[in-house]
């Protein structure tokens, strides 16, 4: 169910010095010791961001991350509810309240401390994580308050000292145990895979990943932009795993390159986890979706992100030079397409959803930063029939109008058609963003291998498949997820591996 207000909030810009002196000037009004009533008559700090006209023409990030004053601020608008209706709304349980105090006492390495004992992956967290259905939902300070917007900001207080840990290079190779002689193998290098593998690899056994493109970290490189998600942070996570020791292997296609079956009778590997992600993009299925000019959204980001086209004076992959863009979808990735869209210099950028901004899967921070970086939100409709014109390229859309209907499993009010609504819009480039499944490489090459109606890989609440010595996690099992969510099944799985090796 979405958190949204009916009318989304669009806030005005503020330049980051101005934030940062509001900041200094509350902690100057906070008393010595704070009642609850002080700490929520703390105004939320807002996350500087470069300023949209300029970020319009670059691929840097946009939020630029909280000074310590803003985030101490932040720190103590929390009230350290002892219920801690915050620790339940994180998919992996990280003990918020304790961090956040950790912060407010100016303890920054004890607060990072406290998130990795849950969490590998805090930078890229603080980033994307959706936080206003997660932990900030049940917040108290949010609830009293009446606004998901007013919680506290956990995400960014997260963000800010994973930095403060990176940027002062604090961050340690973890302890490794001696070698046990045990080979896992893990399949896919997306924050499941990356996961399982540091826990893994902590027990002493030997780890190598396979990953099919030529770069590691799944959609945290291929899919999220670099103006949400640097990919120096990435990366630092791989360097990691490999200064722990763990080999990998790259432009490496388990089902080509090696199959399941060989990896476990001929290449010695004792455990196999598969965390190969939901890559294999949803079509509309709808006249003209063969058109030159069209894209699924997987494609036009892996183009722009993984293949550098953005970079067009370097890249050797090119992207179409697009004036007028429509995106299909209402989640991350159709928000991540039209920014991107934005960027490469499209002149209009339109989103087109079928239902309302209430319904929409998307971040509300990213959705706030598409509309103020110029990407025009049409609601309530959808594309009929992709139009072409005479040499085969888009040349428009045909549209039909929505309303809203009863709502369905997923609780969300369904479109219904309005018969006779259709029109036209012009465009030359359609991005489809409505949705990834799961690519069927494994599961046709591994015989006996369940999988459920979906594609999807089945496993237990261990991550044990079908198969022995073979586990599974992350969007390959739960279908197209969250990053949180993966590395949460990572850590469980890695659990149950080196229980299984331990007692083999
Ligand atoms: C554009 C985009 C934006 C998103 N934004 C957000 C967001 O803001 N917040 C959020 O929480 N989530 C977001 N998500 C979802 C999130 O990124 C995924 O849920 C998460 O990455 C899943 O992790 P994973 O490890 O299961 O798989 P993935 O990250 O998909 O990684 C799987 C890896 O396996 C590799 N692979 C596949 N098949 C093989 C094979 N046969 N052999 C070897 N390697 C293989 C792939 O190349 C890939 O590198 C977004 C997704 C997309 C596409």
């Amino acid at each position: 169910m979405s958190n949204r207000n009916s009318e989304q909030r669009i806030m005005t810009y503020i330049p980051p010095k101005q934030l940062e002196q509001n900041a200094v000037q509350a902690l100057e009004k906070v008393p010595a010791t704070l009642s609850p009533k002080d700490r929520m008559a703390i105004p939320a700090q807002e996350m500087p961001s470069q300023d949209p006209a300029v970020r319009r023409s670059n691929m840097h990030e946009v939020a630029l991350g909280y000074t310590p004053e803003q985030a101490k601020v932040e720190a103590l608008r929390c009230l350290q509810c002892k219920t801690a209706p915050c620790i339940a709304g994180c998919p992996v349980g990280i003990n918020i309240p304790g961090f956040i105090q950790a912060i407010a006492d100016g303890d920054n390495k004890q607060a990072i401390d406290i998130i990795k004992k849950d969490s590998l992956l805090p930078a890229v967290c603080g980033r994307v994580c959706p936080q206003e259905s997660q932990c900030q939902a049940p917040c108290t300070v949010g609830k009293a308050l009446k606004s998901v917007d007013k919680a506290v900001n956990i995400g960014r207080l997260e963000r800010y000292v994973a930095d403060w840990e990176r940027e002062n290079n604090l961050i340690e190779i973890p302890e490794i145990k001696p070698d046990t002689g045990k080979k896992v193998g893990i399949i896919g290098t997306g924050p499941a895979g990356l996961t399982v593998a540091a826990d893994v690899r902590r027990e002493g056994h030997s780890v190598v990943l396979f990953e099919a493109f030529h770069k590691p970290g799944g959609v945290m490189i291929y899919g999220i932009p670099e103006f949400r998600l640097p990919k120096e942070i990435v990366q630092q996570e791989i360097d990691t795993l490999t200064a722990m020791g763990c080999e990998l292997k790259t432009n490496f296609v388990i089902g080509r390159t090696r199959k399941v079956d060989d990896l476990l009778s001929e290449d010695g590997f004792d455990a196999l986890f598969i965390g190969t992600g939901a890559g294999l993009p949803r079509f509309m299925n709808i006249e003209g979706e063969n058109l030159v000019g069209v894209y699924s959204a997987n494609e036009y980001l892996t183009r722009s992100n993984l293949m550098r086209a953005y970079d067009k004076a370097r890249a050797d992959t090119p992207i179409f030079a697009s004036e007028k863009v429509a995106v299909l979808g209402g989640g991350n990735v159709a928000m991540d397409a039209a920014r991107t869209a934005v960027r490469l210099g499209a002149k209009e950028v339109h989103l087109i959803y079928r239902r309302t901004e209430v319904e929409m899967p998307a971040r509300i921070e990213e959705v706030h930063h598409a509309k103020e970086e110029g990407v025009v939100f049409h609601m309530l409709q959808n594309p009929k029939r992709i139009l072409s014109d005479e040499k085969g390229w888009v040349s428009g859309i045909e549209c039909l109008r929505y309303e809203l209907g009863e709502p369905d499993d997923s609780g969300r009010r369904c479109p219904v058609a309005i018969e006779g609504s259709e029109f036209e819009m012009d465009l030359d480039t359609v991005i489809v963003a409505i949705g990834n499944d799961s690519n069927p490489l494994i599961r046709q090459t591994t015989p006996g291998l369940e999988t459920n109606k979906w594609g999807n890989i089945v496993a237990d609440e261990t991550g044990k498949t079908s198969l022995d010595r073979i586990y599974a996690g992350g969007d390959i099992v739960l279908g197209a997820a969250t990053v949180i969510l993966a590395m949460g099944e990572g850590r469980k799985t890695a659990a149950a591996i080196n229980e299984m090796l331990a007692n083999s």
